[in-house]
């Protein structure tokens, strides 16, 4: 039943991360996700069926457009193995509980976010605030914060976040933060409550710091500062606590 379970959540996390695909490519270009249909991005021939298999048909058509053959990017398998490993990760994890219906949906969002910040610097509502509404609706279950925290926590996520930004304008004298951001943090507020969302941003802020400023000393690159926040919420989901009683520890 166990296993049975496992693979079953996973093969609907390989269709939803094929779902994740599209969002991401159409969301930051407000384009409709219903409307056309999946097609080649560069010959624009509509995808059969028996090419639009997560996984499978990449794997098949060796990554290539079986119309034009054009190099069909790694975005595709990738998202679509991690959206089935977030999924079946946390049946295996958790099993049918509360607690993994929390840690599917917010790591969902979270994978979908980071891989279009990380591409178009851009982090759509419908993700964020979208899921900011989700979260609070999820904190209805027993398990995680309450309805109320939930709400605080969004309140606090946005609002540290909010704060930053208005220091960092100041401080360098340009847009140090988008409000893409802000919104992702009420989204992880709900889902986490507030400790949580300021563990987030700690953490987030310390994987960006390390990670890359080596790589934008020189580049002048933009930071997708969603990317590292979504590193830090997974951190906080799965290591919250006892990150938290470490730290106390540590620190009385
Ligand atoms: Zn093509």
């Amino acid at each position: 039943m166990d296993g049975l379970a496992i693979i079953l959540s996973g093969l609907v996390g390989l269709a939803v991360g094929s779902f994740l695909n599209v969002v991401i490519l159409r969301w930051p270009r407000g384009e409709s996700i219903v409307s056309p249909p999946s097609h080649c991005p560069a010959c624009g021939t509509p995808l059969r069926w028996f090419h639009n298999i997560p996984l499978v048909s990449w794997l098949a058509l060796r990554g290539r457009c079986a119309s034009c053959g054009v190099r069909i990017g790694w975005q595709y398998p990738l998202v679509e193995a991690a959206t089935a490993a977030v999924w079946a990760g946390n049946i295996a994890g958790y099993g049918l509980t509360p607690e993994a219906v929390r840690g599917i949906a917010l790591l969902t969002l979270l994978l979908a976010i980071a891989v279009t910040d990380a591409r178009f610097y851009i982090i759509p509502d419908e993700l964020s605030l979208g899921g900011a509404v989700l979260g609070t609706a999820l904190a209805a279950l027993p398990t995680g914060p309450t309805v109320p925290e939930a709400v605080i926590g969004a309140v606090i996520g946005g609002g540290v976040l909010w704060l930053v930004a208005l220091l960092g304008t100041w401080a360098f004298e340009k847009e140090a933060m988008g409000g893409g951001d802000i919104k992702m943090m009420t989204m992880i507020g709900a889902f986490l409550g507030w400790k949580g969302a300021l563990l987030s941003v700690f953490l987030g802020a310390l994987a960006g710091t390390l990670v890359f400023v080596p790589i934008a000393w020189k580049s002048d690159k933009l930071v997708p500062f969603g990317l590292f926040l979504a590193l830090g919420a997974a951190l906080a989901f799965y290591l919250g606590e006892p990150l938290v009683e470490w730290y106390l520890r540590v620190l009385l």
